[in-house]
């Protein structure tokens, strides 16, 4: 799933939170309980059939995620109800933590750590029900939206 709905998740947690580290393991947690739940992204990007090239437009799409994601938390410091900066700040650590460290371990090729991106594949296929990107992006809105509109 896109960061994006994810960090609506740790927005949400962060106002029902008070201790930083509970909110940063609610916040992993929540990562791979969204996973789970097919959200139509799965197919991203395999058209590209050169692995590098692929990596690279996954780059790409996650940069634009992050932004609106780094926007949504903007908004929300801005207009939210804040409880604590910490516990906000581990909350959406916690959240993008589980993706970034995906990322880093292919990036940096960091072969000890593979076993890592093979359980957070698993985490996707354990409902094994894939459908379009043309319908994952809509779902992933309501999700971020419906999530958001419990936070504020
Ligand atoms: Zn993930």
């Amino acid at each position: 799933m896109f960061i994006t709905p994810h960090t609506s998740l740790a927005l949400w947690i962060s106002t029902r939170i008070t201790d930083p580290l509970l909110a940063f393991i609610l916040g992993v947690v929540s990562h791979f309980v969204l996973d789970i739940i097919p959200h139509g992204d799965e197919q991203l990007g395999r058209h590209i059939k050169d692995k590098k090239q692929r990596f690279i437009y996954f780059i790409k799409v996650a940069t634009v995620d992050l932004a609106l994601a780094i926007l949504l938390l903007y908004f929300f410091v801005a207009h939210g109800p804040i409880v604590n900066y910490y516990v906000l700040a581990s909350a959406v650590f916690g959240t993008w933590i589980p993706d970034f460290s995906w990322i880093a371990i292919e990036y940096f090729k960091l072969n000890k750590f593979y076993w890592y991106i093979v359980y957070h594949e698993r985490v996707h296929r354990l409902i094994n029900w894939q459908y379009s990107i043309v319908y994952g992006v809509p779902f992933q809105i309501i999700v971020t939206l419906s999530v958001l509109k419990i936070s504020f």
